[in-house]
């Protein structure tokens, strides 16, 4: 694939804020941040705590408690997403939508290796396809909270309407009046979750299970035998064969590189009362970061200029993400950049798109159309999941992996005519052989979701439809 345009660096005489700023409003840039300037901002999808004092003593609580990830890790992923954003590296991004307290005690962590292991193996055949690095950036450790469309929901076939369910950190998912009040306490228990998520993950990386010597071994037994299996043991074993070429030349096989799988865990930046509990502020060069995870996105719910939202994303250094829909404005992004980027520092903001299958060329010119206009530095990832999600005649949420496809192959060809870089993919998936996404290699049907449909939020694509994915995914970007 071509390399990208370097985008033009806008000029630094100019305040990027300038032109635009409405003259009574003093710029948001030069307005004091602190962790909880976000309070005095309009916020949406905010959950209404009935016990106040509980909230604010479990912030008090999480205030003192151990940080998940630590500076130095954030700026290492913002170097990372610096490269992919000049076509030198590619991002995968993936994971379920919510993480559950009830999955977690389920599995003993399976779940969570089996979806790790899912994604390093995405990664090794696209590094191996790409010849190019692979940033690996887990929605793990942290990924509750979600946004809800609407603030009240009801069952299929149900009159009783009870107050939506925003993910475990928040409430609970059992349909009575009582599991749905927001709960301070949930906070604690994904908070110790997300610690021991995160401690699971780093073991996995360095203590030898994703050592490339072992290649072969990296792999979910359930998909050996299917096309996309056998097409990674093919891989396996070509870099089998470069591992041992190395060794007989002398090379170093055994850097840590090889011996050790890096990546880096996300989530949305919604609760906002967890998130300010959780930043912390750099003892030596005085920047905040949000210490929950290395990698924060703002919805697309969430990302109102003169928002609380955006507010707090402003003041911390992390390296964040934008879910891009049809209805963000030209305006809005450019406000959004200058408010949240305004040194236009490359690797600090990843522009996730995710308009659906079929509607690509219709936004994303316009998009990048800004980005080149504004000279600004961004990763461009695909989400392929969020535009394409759809309810089944049975009442079943689900997404067809043909329109998940549809809209990479569309991001791949916008960005390949305006001569900028596709710089990753955002997906909804999970290690597990669920039944929750229709089509694929495997021609899971509407019929077939009710056999293993656990998602208790959006429906992911299951291993072999990720691998599946990875692989198409790997063939036309060498073309
Ligand atoms: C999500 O990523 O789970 C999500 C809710 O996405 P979006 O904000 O793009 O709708
Ligand atoms: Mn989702």
């Amino acid at each position: 694939t071509a390399l990208p345009v370097r985008a033009r660096r806008a000029s630094p005489a100019v305040h990027p804020l300038a032109p635009r700023m409405v003259a009574t409003e003093p710029p948001r840039t030069t307005r004091l941040w602190t962790p909880h300037s976000w309070r005095t901002m309009p916020i949406k999808q905010l959950p209404k705590y009935p016990d106040q004092k509980a909230l604010r003593e479990m912030e008090q609580r999480l205030e003192r408690s151990l940080p998940l990830v630590f500076s130095g890790e954030c700026e290492a992923l913002k170097e990372l997403l610096a490269k992919a954003s000049r076509g030198q590296a590619f991002v995968i991004q993936g994971g379920d939508c919510a993480e559950s307290f009830k999955e977690f005690d389920a599995y003993g962590g399976k779940n969570i290796s089996d979806t790790f292991t899912l994604v390093i193996q995405m990664s090794i055949m696209l590094m191996y396809a790409l010849r190019r690095p692979v940033v690996k950036i887990l929605r793990a450790a942290g990924q509750f909270a979600k946004p809800r469309s609407s603030p009240y929901e009801k069952k299929k076939n149900q009159e009783l309407s009870l107050p939506s369910y925003r993910g475990d950190i928040i409430n609970g998912s059992g349909f009575t009046q009582e599991e749905r009040i927001p709960d301070p306490e949930r906070m604690y228990k994904a908070f110790v979750q997300s610690t021991a998520t995160i401690n699971l993950l780093r073991t996995l990386a360095s203590g030898g299970a994703l050592d490339l010597h072992r290649v072969h071994d990296i792999s979910l037994k359930f998909v050996r035998e299917t096309s996309q299996g056998r097409k990674y043991a093919q891989y396996a074993t070509d870099i089998d064969n470069a591992i041992a070429f190395m060794e007989a030349i002398g090379l170093q096989s055994d850097s840590y590189k090889v011996r050790q799988a890096e990546f880096y865990v996300s989530h949305e930046s919604l609760l906002l009362p967890y998130e300010q509990a959780l930043c912390r502020q750099d003892p030596i060069t005085g920047k905040h970061y949000a210490t929950s995870g290395h990698f924060l996105w703002l919805g697309d719910r969430t990302r109102q200029p003169d928002g609380a939202h955006v507010e707090f994303m402003r003041g911390i250094s992390n390296p964040i993400g934008i879910k891009c829909g049809p209805t963000l404005t030209p305006d809005d992004l450019v406000q959004l950049l200058d408010i949240l980027n305004p040194d236009n520092e490359p690797g600090r903001i990843t522009l996730i798109t995710r308009v659906g299958a079929g509607k690509v060329a219709d936004n994303l010119p316009t998009f990048i159309e800004t980005i080149k206009r504004e000279g600004r530095d961004v990763v461009w990832s695909c989400d392929p999941c969020h535009g394409n999600t759809e309810t089944t005649a049975s009442g079943f949420k689900t997404r067809r992996f043909e329109n998940i496809m549809q809209e990479v192959t569309e991001f791949f060809a916008v960005h390949e005519s305006m001569g900028t870089y596709p710089g990753g993919v955002h997906l909804e998936l999970t290690g597990q052989d669920v039944t929750e996404c229709v089509g694929g290699m495997m021609e899971l049907t509407d019929e077939d979701l009710k056999q293993r449909y656990e998602t208790h939020c959006d429906p992911r694509l299951n291993a072999s439809q990720a691998l599946e994915l990875a692989l198409k995914l790997s063939e036309e970007m060498q073309n």
